[in-house]
């Protein structure tokens, strides 16, 4: 088993390349040792989650060639998930769709308040959501963990999940919440965990970049030394915990 880059997984609704970096040969019987999933870049106007989800893969990558995380950890990242609502710091995808309103769970609902939350025509009409349920349907992860950006906070869904999100609780020093306080019909969460049995963390990272600078910054070669680094040290401990248990041991 190696790490293997895929620069283009899938194609978002306007053509642009979806990666995914993954340490995972193919789902396993044993449901301990199927893969955590993380996802970067759901919502295209919160930057912060992608840094984190690049941050993430990085990490990822470089402590899995170390050897520091042991093959019955496997993981997938996709850290960007909607490239074009990224590229014009947009909230939804090049349809208008809200991507975590379009997954097809059993509460999912055409009503919507506000644009930004436009489900999509039909549960699952976006090529995104088609290609992350494939995956989830194939892999099986354990886990899956999604980040965002709003208030910081770790709203965890499914009482299983519970350890690993009081291990990114303990790094960040972000609570840990059992909903984000208001009705998300046809999200991840619901889909994961009240239809398909798997725990769901959401990651809300600290909204503070400014938006219209943002844009120009996400390049992490632009952002290199301030922000990306900062926002990473927030978790590290917290991913250490989850996927690297023998650097838990020499600590305690
Ligand atoms: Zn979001």
């Amino acid at each position: 088993m190696q790490v293997n880059h895929h620069k283009q997984w899938a194609q978002s609704s306007q053509g642009r390349p979806i990666s995914m970096t993954e340490f995972c040969s193919q789902s396993s019987a044993d449901p301990a040792k199927r893969p955590t999933l993380l996802i970067g870049g759901v919502h295209g106007d919160e930057p912060e989650g992608v840094i984190l989800g690049q941050e993430c893969e990085r990490w990822l990558t470089h402590t899995q060639q170390a050897g520091l995380i042991p093959s019955d950890r496997p993981w997938i990242i996709i850290p960007c998930l909607n490239p074009d609502g990224v590229a014009i710091n947009q909230r939804v995808n090049g349809r208008g769709v809200d991507l975590n309103r379009n997954y097809p769970a059993s509460n999912w609902s055409p009503e919507f308040s506000k644009d930004r939350y436009y489900p999509g025509p039909y549960p699952a009409s976006e090529p995104e959501i088609q290609a992350l349920v494939r995956l989830i349907e194939e892999r099986k992860p354990q886990l899956i963990i999604h980040f965002h950006a709003w208030k910081p906070s770790i709203v965890l869904t499914g009482p299983s999940g519970a350890d690993q999100a009081h291990s990114l609780s303990e790094s960040s020093g972000y609570p840990v919440l059992d909903t984000i306080g208001y009705p998300t019909p046809g999200s991840l969460s619901h889909y994961g965990w009240q239809d398909l049995g798997v725990p769901i963390i959401c990651i809300e990272e600290e909204e503070w970049m400014e938006r219209d600078r943002c844009l120009h910054e996400i390049d992490p070669k632009k952002i290199g030394n301030t922000y990306a680094p900062a926002l990473w040290q927030r978790w590290q401990k917290g991913f250490e915990a989850l996927f690297c248990p023998s650097l838990k041991e020499e600590r305690s």
